[in-house]
C-alpha cells in the first residue's frame, strides 16, 4: 500500500547490502495470477527456514524508497507490501504504517476480523472517528499503478499473525490507519486488490470511488495532496 506519510531519507549502506547478498525485488504486474488467488498459510518450519529468512531480508531491502525508485515502482512511499506483490508465493507482508524508511514489521500468516467500537479496549487516545464500525479513506497500491480509490474499511479489527521469531499472536487490536493498512495487505495475500471490490464491505473492501489515469504525471496532478 502506498503511503502519504512523510519519512526521512536514510542513507543506505550499499556495501553492507552487497555483503548480505541482498536482491532488489521487482514488482509483479497487476494482471499476474499470483495477485488474484489466495496464498496458503505457511508452516512454522518454513517461517523459520534460511530460504524464508533470505526472502524477508530481500523484502526489507526492496521496500526502501531508494530501492523502489531503482525498481521503477509507481510510488516511493509505502505503508506496507505483501510478498505476492513481488511475485513471491509466501504468506508474508511488511507492515510500516508510519513509512517505509523506518522499521518494517515482518508479519506471517496474517488474519483479521472486524470488531465493533464497543468491544475496543479503552484507549484515552481514541478519536471520535474510531467510534464508527467502518470508515472511508483514500488508498493507492503498488499493484494498481496510476490509480487511487476511496475504500470502505473496518475501523477496528482484531488481528492474528506469527512474528519474525515464530511466535503466534492472537486477537491483538488495531484501529484507524494501522487497521486500514493491515486489511489492505492481508487482502493481497487473500488474492484481493482494493480496486476489485465494489460490492459492499460484507464481501471485502468496498471501493466506493475509483480513478485511473493514463500517465504518471496525470496521476500526480490529480492525486489529492
Ligand atoms: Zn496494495
Amino acid at each position: 500500500m502506498s503511503s502519504q506519510c512523510d519519512s526521512k531519507d536514510k542513507k543506505d549502506n550499499e556495501n553492507q547490502c552487497e555483503q548480505q547478498n541482498l536482491q532488489l525485488l521487482k514488482l509483479t504486474a497487476e494482471t499476474d495470477p499470483i495477485l488474484h488467488s489466495p496464498i496458503e498459510e505457511m508452516r512454522l518450519e518454513d517461517i523459520r527456514s534460511p530460504e524464508t529468512k533470505q526472502i524477508v531480508a530481500n523484502m526489507i531491502y526492496s521496500i526502501r524508497a531508494k530501492q523502489l525508485e531503482r525498481a521503477n515502482a509507481p510510488f516511493t512511499k509505502a505503508a506496507g507490501m505483501a510478498a505476492n506483490q513481488w511475485g513471491i508465493n509466501k504468506r508474508i507482508f511488511l507492515f510500516c504504517p508510519k513509512g517505509n524508511d523506518g522499521e518494517a514489521k515482518v508479519v506471517f500468516n496474517p488474519t483479521y476480523k472486524p470488531i465493533s467500537p464497543n468491544q475496543v479496549s479503552t484507549d484515552p487516545t481514541k478519536t471520535k472517528s474510531e467510534d464508527q464500525f467502518t470508515n472511508l479513506y483514500r488508498e493507492a497500491c503498488f499493484s494498481v499503478p496510476q490509480a487511487y480509490g476511496i475504500v470502505e474499511r473496518y475501523t477496528n479489527i482484531a488481528i492474528s499473525y506469527v512474528d519474525i521469531n515464530g511466535v503466534q499472536h492472537t486477537d491483538e487490536q488495531l484501529s484507524g490507519w494501522k487497521a486500514r493498512v493491515w486489511q489492505h495487505e492481508t487482502d493481497h495475500l487473500d488474492g484481493v486488490l482494493y480496486s476489485n471490490r465494489q460490492s459492499g464491505i460484507k464481501y471485502g473492501p468496498n471501493c466506493t470511488e475509483f480513478h485511473r489515469f493514463q500517465t504518471k504525471s496525470e496521476f500526480d496532478e490529480s492525486y489529492p495532496k
